[in-house]
């Protein structure tokens, strides 16, 4: 196993969100996203980050690995976009499953092809972000195309990784009744996925934009109530589909 160098944002010790139990959360730089929504726009240039290496992430995750392990836990890669940096995310994931800890990849799925299926085998699950399912809607989202990330989903499928879909729901924007339905409907067909998440735009990430003086173009986009949320929860559960 090679010991790889990456940029990192930081690392969180103790994430609940990011994956199943109490993880170690690496947040790695670079993304070729421009979603408007973004929460990290920070991140998005690799460089922008700190370069570490992998084999003093993997010292520090054995620090914590019991701890985490107890919890149902383990290590998740987020960012920015993860596959940006596969040699090194894959190194982290490698030294992970030598110590029996659990590995989650959160992912766009844009860079789809950027691990191999050897690399994927040391990925327990994918935390995969479609962010809308017509391919318009996608692109004035995020600004790229959505096909390689369809193509990712049907990828991982063929492998037998498990899934969990996130959606971020953003009202105006990717909560067209069709859009969510097609979403739904897509998912359903794939064998791998465990749950979904519908996860509730928030305006966390405005004040970064400000600062950045980037153009924000959510000013005026509310956050959605538990009401509505449950509501594109449901769309998913009329597919059978496991969701929260
Ligand atoms: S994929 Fe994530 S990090 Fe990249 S632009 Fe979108 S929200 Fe930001």
């Amino acid at each position: 196993m090679e010991n790889v160098q990456g940029y990192i944002h930081s690392v969180e010790t103790a994430g609940t969100v990011d994956g199943p139990g109490i993880r170690y959360i690496v947040f790695t730089t670079g993304c070729p996203l421009n979603c408007v929504y973004c929460h990290n726009p920070d991140t998005r240039k690799m460089k922008s980050g700190k370069l570490v290496n992998s084999f003093d992430i993997l010292k520090e995750i054995h620090e914590y690995k019991d701890y985490h392990k107890a919890t149902g836990g383990g290590v998740t890669i987020s960012g920015g976009e993860p596959l940006v940096q596969p040699e090194f995310i894959s190194s982290i994931f490698k030294g992970c499953k030598q110590m029996g800890v659990h590995t989650t990849l959160d992912t766009s799925g844009y860079l789809n092809n950027k691990m191999s299926d050897e690399q994927l085998k040391d990925v327990d699950l994918v935390l995969l972000d479609i962010k809308s399912m017509i391919p318009e809607i996608y692109k004035k989202i995020t600004k790229v195309d959505i096909q390689p990330t369809l193509d990712f989903a049907k990828r991982l499928e063929s492998l037998g990784v498990n899934v969990w879909v996130r959606f971020v729901f953003v009202p105006g924007w990717s909560d067209r009744a069709d859009n969510v339905q097609a979403l739904a409907d897509f998912v359903a067909t794939l064998s791998n996925v465990e749950m979904v998440e519908v996860l509730p735009f928030h305006k966390m990430g405005e004040d970064k934009w400000k600062k950045m003086a980037l153009e924000y173009e959510l000013y005026d986009v509310q956050e959605p109530s538990a009401e509505q949320t449950n509501a594109i929860r449901q769309v998913f559960k009329d597919k059978g589909l496991k969701v929260r």
